[in-house]
């Protein structure tokens, strides 16, 4: 069983502006006037909004397997995000292997990132796992950088705190393909829009050989 937990970064500050923007969200339903005349007007349309597209390079090149099955989830996730690899440095993203204090003192951090991506990030990978747990650690890390907070719902989720937390374990041999789970694509594409697909793949496959 894996022992990594992901750690973010963000995770405090993410809070206090989901606390100040569910305030302001309520507010004009406080400030409403009672018993206006007529039906409801229905509001506007909701407007398609542009996908967020961010580069990522790849400074650990042992993990690009991983990586491209991580990107892979996000990208047929339904979610309004496209992330794609290039080859040079001042990427949006940087995926790169550091030493375990460069995310903090827990020796059980698996890797840890900034939250949204008002910014350049790096994804700091701090234990080298096989490409597979590896995959889910990056996905995990890719989720922080679309924005999503940890997930506490109890199901099988790439933002679980823990890696592989409320997961069943695959059989010998097998690994969890299926990177995201459904509240993490619901979460996502109520951050950037979108529609939720569901993978309907396999949530196990055979690990190569
Ligand atoms: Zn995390």
């Amino acid at each position: 069983m894996l022992k990594g937990v992901t750690h973010d970064l963000g995770t405090g500050l993410a809070a206090t502006l989901a606390g100040l923007i569910g305030a302001a969200f309520f507010l004009p339903g406080h400030i409403q006037q009672p018993g206006l005349p007529g039906p409801p007007r229905p509001g506007p349309s909701p407007q398609p909004r542009p996908a967020v597209t961010l580069s990522v390079y790849n400074k650990a090149p042992e993990y690009s397997w991983s990586l491209a099955r991580a990107l892979e989830a996000w990208n047929s996730s339904g979610a309004s995000i496209h992330f794609y690899t290039v080859a040079t440095a001042n990427a949006n993203v940087t995926v790169t292997i550091s030493n375990p204090s460069t995310c903090g003192s827990d020796p059980n951090i698996a890797g840890c990132t900034e939250l949204g991506h008002d910014g350049p990030r790096i994804i700091w990978i701090v234990q080298q796992f096989d490409k597979y747990d590896e995959a889910e650690v990056i996905v995990h890390e890719l989720g922080h950088i679309i924005g999503l907070t940890h997930d506490f719902s109890g199901t099988c989720e790439a933002m679980t705190p823990d890696l592989g937390q409320n997961c069943s374990s695959p059989p010998p041999g097998e690994w969890r393909c299926r990177l995201l789970g459904p509240n993490d694509i619901k979460r996502a594409v109520g951050l950037v829009g979108g529609e939720a697909r569901f993978p309907s793949g396999p949530e196990f496959c055979p690990k190569e050989s």
